[in-house]
């Protein structure tokens, strides 16, 4: 393997310094790649929480440095942290890929995201305003766009790194404070990115980073009084959660970015080889771990046949190994649990009867690598066609008319993305307007990009991240309006 990023920190940040958890307590940090231990780090519960919190709104009160920044400073700050990320960036793709298990490259690839993300939301931090209003009566009316307050913000581990600017870059640029808990496969980068935070020069308490599990640490941000809006990214089981959480708790706002089942579309019109490469890519990146993954690969029943097997040449191609080697493709999956599952799934897609024609079993003999694996002849009520799997899993279906195909893209609960493959603008256009889904990529996929939302429809979640649209859940609306001796036009 190799030469492997030293872990420098392992502690939660909390009011500007790392610190011990209240309890002592610390959990192991796995090595996906060997299912080894790689380090423990300091477990934070909910009286870390209400530490980070205090912390965040004593940063955030009234008069505070952080309140009374320039807001074009607080921007040179969200820019001086993306400047640090780049510069740090290959140790920060390294310590990704030591945990999260994605390959080098990719983990390169999503350094420059999180840098491009970030200013994005530096520029917007002194281009948030309200309006002046002609209402009626001797009065001046005027809209002020505030910051929400402390936000709490719960991260998964697929995406470490790219997820924290997606939750610091609009946060920040609004004027919030944060406390953010990172998943807890996948702490090390986040914590990195907390030391930088420093050397940028953010005001103490601006930002806190606490590691810790879901029903603990995480289920105390969502809980907190204090808190005035949670974001979370994950699984749509705890993003009910969160939900009535918050709900019962002090109506926080509430964003959602959840899970999916997106369905990528393949006329015959295309060229095949070209249709094939976006949609191998659409389910394999990140190794099938992608929230808006293309996991049900739909193609037109008169190029089905040429199609399956070219995409199964394409997969048995895909080179698995150790993230760190060069020309590697695909990693582990990121944990033992998410490896398990994904196992589960593929015996259950065999069982009720669709065809393998790549893969379909586990990778090697240590860490949780998982062959890349295509399945044909996929109907719609086999539960590798409706589960996410979260893995590195092609289903192809057949089908026949826009029509039947309209109808079965949406037979699902989800509807975070949707691509169409065609040459014919009318194809893509009505399937673009009928499909329910946030994101509608039009011969290409995941061409996610911090200028344009992205967020799901239906049970894929409730608002939007990214783009002007990602900084509506961090603001609220204060209406001002003044009495004035005498209203002229
Ligand atoms: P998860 O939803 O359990 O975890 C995501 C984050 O939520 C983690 O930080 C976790 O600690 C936290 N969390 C868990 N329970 C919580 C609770 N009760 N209160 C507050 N926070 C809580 O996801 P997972 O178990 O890691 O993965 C399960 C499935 O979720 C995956 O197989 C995949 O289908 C989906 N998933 C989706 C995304 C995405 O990008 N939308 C990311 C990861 C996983």
């Amino acid at each position: 393997m190799t030469a492997q990023p030293e872990i420098k920190f392992t502690q939660l940040f909390i009011d500007g310094k790392f610190v011990d958890s209240v309890s002592g307590k610390k959990f192991a940090v796995i090595n996906p790649s060997t299912g080894k231990k790689l380090c423990d780090v300091a477990e934070g519960d909910k009286a870390d929480v209400d530490i980070a919190v205090e912390a965040a709104r004593r940063a955030f009160k009234f008069g505070s440095t952080w309140r009374t920044m320039d807001a074009s400073n607080r921007g040179r700050l969200i820019n001086k942290l993306a400047g640090l990320i780049e510069r740090d960036a290959d140790y920060l793709a390294a310590l990704e890929t030591l945990n999260n298990g994605k390959p080098l490259a990719e983990a390169q690839f999503d350094m420059v995201c999180a840098v491009n993300c970030l200013r994005y939301y530096a520029g917007w931090s002194d281009k948030i305003h309200g309006q002046t209003i002609p209402a009626d009566g001797s009065i001046f009316v005027v809209t002020r766009k505030e910051p929400v307050g402390v936000v709490g913000q719960i991260i998964p581990w697929n995406y470490p790194v790219l997820m924290c600017a997606w939750k610091f870059g609009p946060a920040l640029a609004a004027g919030c404070t944060v406390v953010l808990k990172p998943a807890e496969q996948t702490p090390l980068t986040a914590l990195y990115l907390a030391h930088l935070s420093i050397e940028a020069g953010f005001p103490t308490g601006v930002i806190n980073v606490v590691n810790g599990f879901g029903e603990t640490a995480g289920a105390a941000l969502a809980n907190h009084q204090h808190i005035q809006k949670i974001a979370f990214t994950g699984s749509t089981q705890v993003g009910k959660i969160i939900m009535e959480t918050a709900a019962k708790s002090n109506l926080k706002r509430v964003s959602l970015e959840l899970g999916g089942k997106s369905p990528i579309v393949v006329f015959p019109d295309v060229d095949l080889d070209e249709a094939v490469t976006i949609c191998y890519n659409a389910i394999f990146a990140n190794m099938g771990q992608c929230c808006c993954a293309g996991s049900r690969t739909f193609v037109h029943e008169d190029i089905y046949a040429e199609f399956v097997k070219k995409a199964t040449a394409m997969a048995a191609a895909r080179k698995v190994g150790n993230p760190f080697d060069e020309g590697v493709e695909q990693g582990p999956q990121v944990s033992e649990e998410q490896y398990n599952k994904i196992l589960e799934l593929l015996d259950s897609g065999k069982k009720e009867g669709a065809s393998v024609t790549c893969g379909g079993n586990k990778w090697g003999t240590e860490g949780f690598f998982v062959e890349p694996t295509v399945f044909a002849d996929v109907t719609d009520n086999m539960r590798i066609a409706r589960e996410e799997i979260f893995g590195p899993v092609q289903t192809i279906f057949k089908f026949r008319t826009m029509e039947e195909l309209i109808e079965r893209a949406n037979d699902t609960c989800y509807g975070l993305a949707a691509g169409v493959l065609t040459k014919d603008i009318n194809t893509a256009l009505t399937f673009a307007q009928a499909v329910e889904a946030g994101s509608v990529w039009v011969n290409c996929y995941d061409a996610t990009m911090p200028q344009t939302p992205f967020g799901g429809f239906k049970m894929s979640g409730q608002g939007r991240e990214l783009g002007e649209e990602g900084l509506h859940h961090y603001l609220e609306v204060k209406t001002i309006t003044i009495a004035v001796p005498q209203k002229n036009s």
